[in-house]
């Protein structure tokens, strides 16, 4: 029986992950997207059901008490999680199943499904994110701060990744991942 794989992303918010992401979905029409469960709020350009399941935080505690989640993290004072159903559902369906989640949750996804891959989207410097994120200005001092404290704790879990790409030219890092998923869908059959 065919069963579907499992790739996770995870990088430093401003790495071009979901410019990267977005691209293996449009190559893998086969493939979905995992959409998480979080307590934060809809952003503009964003849709319920698809980018995410927006819930609230009392619905999200109460997925974690009936162990709904694989995974589920806290940022910012918003709750995250990767939801077991919907995973099941797609692999056992035939569909590999696409992540984009920090790298924590990267990790707790991997202790439960072994054969997951993890991909780890790399800037080409801290600094260089730092100073995007500078430049962007929509964060105050303290934000900035806590965001940079954040990059570089997620940088640090880099050697727990299958593979990593450095984002420097978006182009070579499509082409990079591009390769991987190839390599990976093999054997897709079991
Ligand atoms: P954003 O609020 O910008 O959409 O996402 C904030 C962070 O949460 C990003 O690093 C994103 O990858 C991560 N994230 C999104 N969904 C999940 C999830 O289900 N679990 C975990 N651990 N992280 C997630």
């Amino acid at each position: 029986m065919k069963t579907g794989k499992l790739f996770v992303f995870s990088a430093p918010s401003g790495s071009g992950k979901t410019t990267i992401v977005r691209n293996v979905l449009k190559e893998n029409p086969d493939f979905v997207f995992s959409i998480s469960a979080t307590t934060r709020k809809c952003r503009k350009m964003e849709t319920h059901r698809k980018d995410y399941f927006f819930i609230t935080e009392e619905e999200f505690k109460r997925n974690i008490a009936e162990n709904k989640f694989v995974e589920w993290e806290q940022f910012y004072g918003y709750y995250y999680g990767t939801l077991k159903s919907f995973i099941d559902s797609n692999i056992h369906e035939g569909r590999s199943v696409v992540f984009e989640v920090d790298v924590k949750g990267a990790i707790q996804i991997k202790n439960h499904y072994p054969e997951a891959v993890l991909i780890f989207v790399k800037p080409p410097s801290l600094e260089i994110l730092k100073q995007r994120l500078i430049e962007r200005k929509t964060e105050c001092e303290e934000d900035l701060k806590k965001r940079f404290e954040r990059m570089e704790m997620e940088l640090s879990y880099e050697s727990h990744f299958d593979h990593v790409v450095i984002n420097e030219s978006l182009q070579n890092a499509i082409e990079e991942v591009k390769k991987i998923i190839e390599l990976n869908k093999m054997g897709e059959e079991k």
